[in-house]
């Protein structure tokens, strides 16, 4: 018996690839499911990505503040959140906007973490900061603009953190799972998809939220699938209709920006959820959870948030 048996959760419709599928992504075969392989529940201080339980990572854009960190933690974790998301290091557009705090947003995200008992998702943006990073963080973040970043990410994989790989925002889904068969490649089983728009010709919106890639996803792939519907569109009002739909588009979970005064945040605040926003989309997002359950195991399930 192959170790990975042990992990393997028995999903109606479970199946084999097509072939035409597998031709198509034949340089990636090791992310791709098979008749004895369906499905990577990814451990997570006690969580279990990936499994029955829908699992919502949420948090502002910045560590900004102990304050705001605090304050957002507490919050989400009382709205079904299990995870806190904040970046302490920030790919930016603009080389002037704020960078982040580096170690020092790392030491609040683990007091947080202390105080909530919410797991910590941030991202790794250098290779020379992945040993710093996995010391404080639950998962690991490979942004969109590093998804295609080799060697960070041979690093990463190697820290034997969960990674949480976004789509690039140029990138095809074969390109996304080229990335994550590197990850794979490096000894590290533990790999998060993340879906969180990408550039097409369409300028409304920041990106445009690609949720037909999220049921391919979830069709021909093991490794579980978290929506981003802040990245996605950015901007708030959207944010909750495309969660729902991230969700009935198969996703394992969801990562969603939320800030105590997303006017005054030091970066995406546009698209940032405040509190009562946050708490309302959780509400509205329940039904779904619950089919989302029956669909996947011909049983309610017990929504994690
Ligand atoms: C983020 O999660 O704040 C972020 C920078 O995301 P992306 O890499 O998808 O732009
Ligand atoms: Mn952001």
């Amino acid at each position: 018996m192959d170790d990975r048996d042990s992990l393997t959760l028995p999903r109606i419709g479970a199946h084999r690839v097509r072939e035409s599928w597998q031709e198509r992504f034949a340089d990636t075969p090791d992310v791709l499911k098979s008749s004895e392989y369906q499905q990577t529940i990814v451990p997570v201080l006690g969580l279990e990505i990936g499994g029955d339980d829908f699992v919502t990572m949420a948090g502002p854009c910045s560590v900004e503040t102990e304050h705001q960190l605090l304050a957002t933690a507490h919050h989400v974790r009382r709205g079904g959140a299990r995870i806190l998301r904040g970046g302490a290091f920030k790919p930016r557009s603009s080389p002037y906007a704020f960078q982040g705090h580096g170690l020092e947003g790392l030491k609040m995200l683990a007091k947080a973490r202390q105080e909530t008992g919410l797991a910590i998702v941030t991202e790794v943006m250098s290779e020379d900061d992945v040993p710093l990073v996995a010391e404080y963080a639950d998962i690991l973040q490979i942004g969109s603009r590093s998804m295609e970043n080799f060697t960070l990410l041979e690093k990463a994989a190697r820290s034997g953190r969960p990674i949480l790989l976004k789509r690039g925002m140029m990138a095809t889904v074969a390109d996304l799972l080229r990335s994550a068969q590197v990850v794979l490649d490096n000894g590290n089983p533990n790999v998060i998809l993340c879906e969180r728009g990408i550039r097409t010709f369409d300028n409304a919106m920041r990106n445009t939220f690609d949720v037909a890639a999220i049921a391919l996803l979830k069709l021909i792939s093991h490794l579980p699938v978290i929506a981003d519907p802040s990245h996605a569109c950015g901007h708030r009002e959207l944010v909750p209709a495309l969660a729902r739909i991230g969700v009935a588009a198969g996703a394992d979970g969801l990562l969603v920006e939320v800030h105590p005064n997303p006017e005054k945040a030091w970066s995406d605040g546009e698209q940032s959820l405040d509190f009562a926003e946050f708490d309302e989309m959780m509400s509205m997002l329940e039904p779904y959870i619950a089919l989302r359950g029956m669909v996947l195991g011909a049983r309610p399930m017990e929504a994690v948030g």
